[in-house]
């Protein structure tokens, strides 16, 4: 039987999209999972979002929210004030236990002959865009392996390389082309920023080499209500229904 593998990533604490995503892989057969990052932010449920993923003990990179609410020694002026004012509530939300967890996650991971990271594998913690095939460019020198996931963008994209060439394309399924790198980002669960407001995750099958996009209806007002309850800013909630 395929061992379908569901990437997932930048779920920012939307536990309604969360839930919506992991049902809709398990559904489809999905057996193993991958985490790119970003399981915190922006959002109203950390310490639930945290725990489901942790309770699914795949691997799980660090992105830039995790590493800055961990950091508590170290401010995050990187941030928009917005993203900053968040990350301060969830360290103030986060259990001891979560914390912990989210310290450890590595930079990046090689898992089954797939390369996983957050932003860009040249530079992973300096957390890096990668919007344009010239973006992309760098991380392909420190790539191994055919095909590596990521995120950080929210915005699901393929680039691929071949011949020393990055083309850029939207996503799309697709099978891999022997000798072909790919540098897939997966989109974000929990706060798409491409437009489109449905939570964005990736199957690999990695028997017929092929990558399927998923977008997928979440009970938005629900996450909406949860970040004015916990009196985070209202342009986060209006954001979601953007998908901006
Ligand atoms: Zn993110």
């Amino acid at each position: 039987m395929d061992q379908l593998i569901a990437i997932i990533g930048d779920i920012h604490s939307n536990l309604e999209a969360l839930n919506v995503v992991l049902d809709d892989a398990k559904t489809l057969g999905v057996t193993n999972y991958i985490c790119v990052g970003d399981i915190v932010g922006y959002n109203a449920r950390p310490n639930e979002c945290c725990d489901i993923i942790r309770n699914l003990g795949c691997v799980t990179v660090c992105g830039n929210h995790d590493h800055y609410t961990a950091a508590n020694t170290e401010d995050s002026n990187d941030f928009h004030p917005l993203a900053a004012k968040v990350i301060e509530w969830t360290r103030q939300q986060i259990s001891p236990e979560n914390l912990d967890w989210l310290r450890k996650l590595p930079y990046s991971a090689i898992i089954r002959g797939i390369t996983v990271v957050h932003s860009t594998l040249d530079g992973p913690e300096h957390w890096g865009y990668v919007f344009e095939a010239v973006e992309a460019e760098p991380s392909f020198a420190y790539q191994h392996t055919q095909l590596c996931f990521h995120g950080h963008t929210h915005v699901p994209a393929i680039f691929e390389m071949h011949a020393g060439l990055v083309n850029r394309y939207d996503p799309v399924d697709f099978r891999l082309v022997l000798g072909h790198k790919y540098f897939v980002n997966v989109g974000s669960v929990g706060q798409p920023r491409d437009g489109d407001p449905r939570a964005s995750y990736c199957i690999y099958n990695p028997i017929q080499h092929t990558i399927h996009f998923r977008r997928l209806p979440y009970d938005l007002a629900k996450a909406q209500q949860q970040i004015l309850d916990a009196g985070l800013p209202r342009h986060l909630a209006d954001r979601l229904a953007a998908g901006t």
